[in-house]
């Protein structure tokens, strides 16, 4: 069967297979080979299967393939042989001074079914004197790219021919079908005021034809054609950058996620945990005022204590370094604690005591429908019946800084203290007001908050904070895929650990933790901290 006149541009021009060289005027047959390097690297087999569909389906598959070696042996011999046409360099829209969007990206967003492509440059082997391998192409002097770098810019001014460039092995349409939704393409393109039309429209249209079937190809054309109206194709590639500096910065987050064997030794729960038996009259220490309790005895008590801890100050009075409390400025011999409460507290420490009040739960394995590559956390606790329980759990996404969820938590225990000075949290009938849209939040259940961060965190999810064990702990749940800034930071170090509020000063000069802890802002400065360190190293 000959090909129709159409189809002739799917066939490799004869006098370049025989000769190296067309002299034919307005030849009608192909000269340009695709390289689909990408497409090689990313799926060899898929590559094979296309050849192998190409020599069946080409009227010259012998000729085809020896072409192809030919080329590809002079990319190997002589690469400066090679003149690279990006049509990138030169689709840039009129009046705006930022490059174009790769075909690429255009065609994604169409919705293109297919993710594999070949490259929107088209490469094309020059012929500059003397550099040219002895097997090269010594005529091709035949470019079925739109234009070169130096073409010519701004609308109808541009005059590269209109016709669909052939997708092999063959197209989701006819040539002829194809092109009259090229004209359809470039008349849009010109209504819109983009520059180069005509060659804009030949690579639109071959990356929507390239990543489309059959029944795709007219609702892609379609979008795109919407996009142009729009104005929205081909708008600046920053976001582009955006997204590669952001797989860059994943990778290095990656690399710094400590080994769960570590996190083991350094007081992690990592394995499974057999509860043990919450006993309701066990004796335990006060850990403000130190003074031994039974957690039975709900009568009010005075238990007095320091709520920070002393530090070594300088003083010039009787200029000596001395130790004093960080909320009183008491020296540290002061027997008498500052603050006065009415009940004293205590905190669960072992793995088997937390999952007596509740069971440890495994991150889940799969992704949630809101599943986060990374996430920083930040936990409020305050004092229960049952030791230490979460009352605030704050997660927010690595990638764009928002906070994904907020909520306060009933604990399961008689709230003894909200530890309002430290969580911030001051009621927990009141809930918490959205940022957003100013309403009103009320406290969740526990179960249910967990549920929420199961929707955002699976055990994929790289989890980033400042002693985050204890935030695992509250929320009771086994996690091996964490950035600690207190271990690690600024070298690591598991015994000597620096404050979230010192490594943010030093780090990021950032003050917080000023007055009240804000989880939000927490868990933000914890990320921020982790993102300077890879940044730079
Ligand atoms: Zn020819
Ligand atoms: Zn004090
Ligand atoms: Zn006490």
């Amino acid at each position: 069967m000959f090909p129709s006149r159409g189809g002739l541009r799917e066939v490799p021009c004869p006098g370049l297979i025989s000769e190296n060289k067309c002299t034919v005027l307005n030849c009608l047959f192909l000269h340009e080979i695709r390289r689909d390097r990408k497409r090689k690297l990313e799926h060899p087999q898929e590559t094979e299967r296309i050849k192998a569909s190409q020599s069946s389906n080409a009227s010259h598959p012998k000729s085809l393939g020896s072409r192809e070696t030919k080329l590809s042996k002079v990319e190997k011999i002589a690469p400066s042989a090679q003149t690279t046409y990006n049509t990138k360099s030169s689709l840039a829209r009129t009046g705006s001074t930022s490059s174009a969007r790769t075909g690429s990206a255009s065609s994604a967003r169409t919705g293109s079914a297919s993710s594999a492509r070949p490259e929107s440059g088209v490469s094309v082997a020059a012929n500059t004197s003397g550099s040219s391998g002895p097997s090269g192409p010594s005529g091709s002097s035949h470019k079925s790219v739109p234009t070169g770098p130096t073409g010519p810019s701004g609308p109808g001014m541009d005059a590269t021919k209109l016709a669909p460039t052939p997708v092999l092995p063959y197209g989701p349409a006819t040539l002829q079908q194809r092109m009259s939704y090229l004209k359809v393409i470039q008349k849009a393109l010109v209504a819109a005021n983009y520059g180069l039309p005509n060659a804009t429209a030949i690579q639109a249209e071959y990356d929507v034809a390239s990543n489309s079937t059959k029944v795709t190809y007219p609702v892609n054309i379609r979008k795109l054609v919407a996009e142009i109206k729009t104005g929205k194709y081909l708008l600046d590639d920053s976001d582009e950058k955006e997204a590669a500096k952001k797989r860059l910065i994943r990778e290095r987050l990656e690399k710094v996620v400590l080994d769960p064997k570590m996190l083991k030794k350094w007081s992690y729960i990592v394995d499974p945990v057999v509860p043990g038996t919450f006993d309701p009259h066990r004796i335990e220490n006060c850990v403000r005022c130190g003074q031994e309790f039974s957690v039975a005895d709900t009568k009010e008590v005075e238990c007095r204590y320091h709520a920070l801890k002393p530090v070594f100050k300088y003083d010039y009075v009787e200029s000596k370094k001395i130790k004093t409390y960080g909320c009183c400025s008491e020296p540290a011999e002061q027997s008498q604690g500052c603050t006065l409460a009415h009940h004293h507290v205590f905190k669960l420490n072992g793995a088997a005591d937390l999952a007596s009040v509740i069971p440890f739960s495994p991150t889940p394995a799969s992704n949630g429908p809101k599943w986060l590559f990374a996430a920083g956390l930040d936990c409020e606790m305050g004092f229960t019946s049952f030791g230490v329980e979460l009352i605030r759990v704050t997660v927010v996404d690595w990638d764009t800084r928002d906070t994904v969820l907020d909520t306060l938590v009933h604990p399961y225990g008689k709230v003894i203290d909200l530890n309002s000075r430290f969580s911030g949290v001051h009621s927990l009938s009141d809930g918490i007001k959205d940022p957003k849209d100013g309403t009103i939040r009320p406290a969740v259940t526990f179960n249910e908050a967990r549920e929420m961060l199961f929707q955002y965190v699976s055990a994929n999810t790289i989890l980033i904070g400042h002693g985050l064990e204890n935030d695992l702990n509250a929320l009771r749940i086994i996690h091996h895929r964490v950035v600690d800034t207190a271990l690690m930071y600024p070298k690591f170090n598991p015994v000597f650990r620096l404050s979230l509020k010192t490594l943010a000063f030093r780090y990021l000069s950032r003050v917080i933790q000023d007055g009240e802890h804000d989880s939000s802002e927490d868990a933000i400065a914890a990320m921020d901290v982790v993102l300077k360190n890879i940044d730079t190293n």
